[in-house]
């Protein structure tokens, strides 16, 4: 008897002439994912197993596995020859001591000698004559068996169906560039877009030394928190902290966080565009804070020149948004206590609403381009 684990997977089935494409994509990320476990992954009409790995890594795979986009359900399952007598010791280790249970029977190999019903009538028979405590229900049962006749002459038997973090294989929609603040937010947001295929890469943006090198090192574990989801991710880091002077020098400093974001905006699309990614992403959710405005997200827009803005958490609480961040795992790192820029300078009263032309006009007072490339020149880039 062989411990292997079951790969159902998600919405692929549903892209016709693609499928091989999105299929080969999916089992590069899972081979990503079980890097350095001994296994192999083989495709099995219309799903996959993952066989051959030590049992004692189990958990450790199923770990592992629960981060990978596209996959829809897995289970662990049991591995004999088609064979009556195997295939219900096989349902005799993972049938529950007590409770109502069914058998149920999938024959993709029409030769076997007895069919679906007849497979599970004779397990479910044998499996009551050797334990009192249970009795069968196929209406309301407690734990279901399911065996899984294979054309191979193989069967698989499980007694558990586990989520998978479904979505679609990361690197099948085109690649993003995430705007990493350290928040709680924009490691969310990314993690979203991820789901949808989307590979990341990360752009944060600090200014040492009004910031300090704790707040990088945060950036740092988020974007490895996320990159466990993504099959990897690139952080670029980029200071904007003469940026900021000037705006503190020359412009009203209610502006400061509009104007800011205008140049993460386009500084982020210039790297984004020589990275090879196709849109940015950010953390923000509308009205959260004063920044965080339609206006003020128009602001930021208009000074794209080819790229969209996804903004996956615009219609998300904060407590929905805290939610999710504790499950993807990059709560505990986003709530350490070190400054953002966005923190730096930062006014009374900033603008909550800016009318296009005044930010215009207060950015007038900046030679933008030059502060565009000069900030540029500060890029680092580590793999992560
Ligand atoms: P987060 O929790 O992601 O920090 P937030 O609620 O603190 O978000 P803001 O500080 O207004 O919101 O930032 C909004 C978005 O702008 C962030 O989600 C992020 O995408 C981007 N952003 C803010 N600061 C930075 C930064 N230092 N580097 C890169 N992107 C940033
Ligand atoms: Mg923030």
């Amino acid at each position: 008897m062989e411990k292997v684990i079951i790969i159902r997977y998600a919405e692929i089935h549903l892209k016709g002439k693609n499928r091989g494409w999105f299929e080969r994509v999916f089992v590069v990320n899972m081979e990503k994912s079980l890097k350095g476990l001994k296994h192999e992954i083989r495709r099995h009409s219309g799903r996959y197993l993952i066989e051959n790995f030590e049992e004692s890594e189990t958990e450790n795979i199923l770990e592992r596995l629960k981060k990978v986009f596209g996959i829809h359900s897995y289970s662990v399952a049991l591995k004999v020859c088609a064979d009556m007598d195997a295939i219900f010791k096989a349902a005799q280790a993972v049938c529950g001591m007590e409770g109502k249970f069914k058998v149920n029977t999938h024959r993709a190999d029409k030769r076997f000698p007895l069919n679906s019903m007849q497979i599970s009538a004779e397990i479910g028979g044998r499996l009551l004559d050797c334990n009192g405590n249970i009795k069968v229900d196929v209406h309301n049962p407690d734990f279901i068996i399911d065996i899984d006749l294979r054309e191979n002459g193989t069967a698989l038997v499980f007694n558990e169906f586990f989520k998978g973090a479904g979505g679609m294989p990361v690197g099948t929609s085109g690649k993003g560039m995430l705007l990493i603040s350290g928040g709680i937010d924009s490691p969310v947001a990314g993690h979203m877009i991820a789901k949808r295929g989307m590979s990341i890469d990360c752009v944060h943006f600090h200014s040492y030394p009004y910031t300090n090198m704790q707040a990088r090192e945060k950036v740092i574990e988020l974007t490895k928190r996320l990159s466990s989801y993504t099959c990897g991710a690139k952080l670029n880091i980029v200071s904007v902290t003469h940026i900021q002077e000037e705006i503190h020098k020359k412009c009203n400093g209610d502006y400061m966080v509009t104007l800011l974001r205008r140049f993460m905006m386009r500084i982020a699309e210039k790297i984004a565009i020589d990275s090879g990614a196709q849109c940015l992403i950010t953390g923000e959710s509308l009205a959260q804070v004063a920044s965080q405005t339609v206006e003020g997200m128009t602001s930021s827009n208009s000074v794209l020149k080819t790229l969209t803005v996804l903004r996956p958490l615009c219609g998300f609480d904060k407590d929905e948004i805290i939610e999710r961040s504790r499950a993807i795992g990059t709560y505990e790192t986003s709530i350490e206590p070190y400054e953002d820029c966005c923190t730096v300078f930062l006014p009374k009263h900033p603008v909550t609403r800016p009318k296009l032309s005044d930010v215009i006009a207060e950015e007038e007072k900046l030679d933008v381009n030059v502060l565009v490339d000069e900030a540029l020149k500060t890029l680092e880039t580590l793999i992560l």
